[in-house]
């Protein structure tokens, strides 16, 4: 990225040749990002500012633009705040919305999608991977019913947020057989504000930044080139490494997950424990609150999550837990473990030495609690 902090600042609609070196390195990026996602043409990506905006894009964009064919939209009972608040909005005007459950598992059936979708039905939007409980949701069935849909004159679309997936399993968005797919810069080790959307050939949305005729004229504004070019280098080196993401970071959480069921009592894993990321587990701990273990372990140098960063600071229960069926108690005491390529063995041994000790240090100052 830093060339083009310093050096080669051009702005990548310009004719002169620093804009020419800019859009090189952006086209570049756009080559990176579509080999990651098998894309069969680069052109199916466009860069935004981040999975948010991808997904305000994707969902806004394409009812927008094709609100003739109907007004019913599909969507996961644990779809990511930038996707539920949306379909939240689009109902305020008009849409009319079916919330798939997730049962305990966190899991969606296919044959519940099968069952909500109407002739009005415009848009199907469940995500890959669930950023909380890390689940895997059957987008390649999903994507395969909605191609059988589809006749002349009938028409239905299907976006998936694969924000989470991205980078961290093969996503292949021919396979998943998807309209339009969303994915983020930081979440594959990339910088923060730069995401984009893929957007299958042939579907139309309707422009939600206008003002200009960048990205084919889908998302009008200046690119933010290094940013871009960061989120190319990523996602090249995110392919390159799925395989030890696999391996590697999987045998770590595994060991984490295990080794907490194994000797902290009441632990209470979240979601199903095979359909699922390599990197994410969730675990509840009962009888006591998520956001105190969380602040007892970043006092040791250790950062987890209870929900999603962008619901924190909220102190309701994670919805995506409660979506499993399980009650408040049980939600609130829910902490997410997320693991990355740089995490060491070192890293896990420190958790798993420190962890069950401040779980019951923290049930012990309960008065109420239950536990020996
Ligand atoms: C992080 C995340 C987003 C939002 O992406 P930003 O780039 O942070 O705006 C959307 N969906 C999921 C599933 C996420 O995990």
């Amino acid at each position: 990225m830093m060339p083009y902090l310093t050096d080669d600042f051009g702005n990548a609609s310009s004719i002169h040749t620093f804009g020419q070196t800019a859009k090189m390195a952006v086209d570049r990026a756009r080559h990176q990002v579509a080999a990651l996602l098998n894309a069969t043409r680069p052109n199916e990506i466009i860069f935004t500012s981040g999975g948010t905006e991808s997904n305000n894009l994707a969902i806004r964009g394409l009812v927008e633009a094709n609100s003739r064919h109907g007004n019913h939209i599909i969507l996961s009972a644990i779809e990511h705040p930038a996707v539920e608040s949306v379909c939240e909005d689009l109902e305020k005007k008009g849409f009319e919305l079916t919330v798939l459950p997730v049962y305990e598992n966190g899991i969606v059936k296919i044959e519940d999608v099968r069952a909500a979708i109407r002739d009005d039905t415009i848009l199907i939007t469940v995500m890959a991977a669930n950023n909380e409980i890390g689940t895997l949701q059957p987008i390649n069935e999903i994507g395969s019913l909605v191609r059988d849909l589809r006749r002349p004159g009938k028409k239905i679309w299907f976006h998936t947020d694969a924000v989470q997936a991205v980078g961290k399993i093969r996503v292949d968005v021919e396979e998943i057989g998807c309209d339009l797919l969303s994915f983020s810069g930081h979440k594959i080790n990339g910088p923060k504000g730069v995401g984009g959307l893929y957007v299958r050939r042939g579907v139309r949305l309707h422009t939600q930044n206008i003002g200009g005729r960048q990205e084919r004229g889908t998302r009008a504004g200046t690119e933010n080139v290094p940013g871009i070019v960061g989120l190319g280098s990523a996602a090249e080196l995110a392919g390159s490494t799925l395989d030890d993401l696999d391996t590697r970071i999987r045998s770590f959480r595994d060991r984490i997950e295990n080794d907490i069921l194994e000797r902290v009592p009441d632990a209470i894993p979240n979601g199903d424990r095979t359909t699922r990321l390599p990197n994410i587990a969730n675990i509840s701990f009962r009888s006591i609150e998520g956001e105190a273990l969380l602040i007892a372990l970043d006092m040791q140098g250790i950062a987890v999550s209870t929900g999603s960063a962008c619901s924190s600071g909220s102190l309701e229960p994670s919805p995506v837990i409660r979506a499993l069926g399980h009650g408040d108690a049980v939600a609130r005491g829910a902490i997410r473990f997320s693991l990355g390529r740089q995490n060491t063995a070192e890293e896990i041994d420190k958790l798993l030495e420190l962890l069950p000790s401040s779980v019951a240090r923290l049930r012990s100052l309960q008065p109420t609690a239950k536990h020996a």
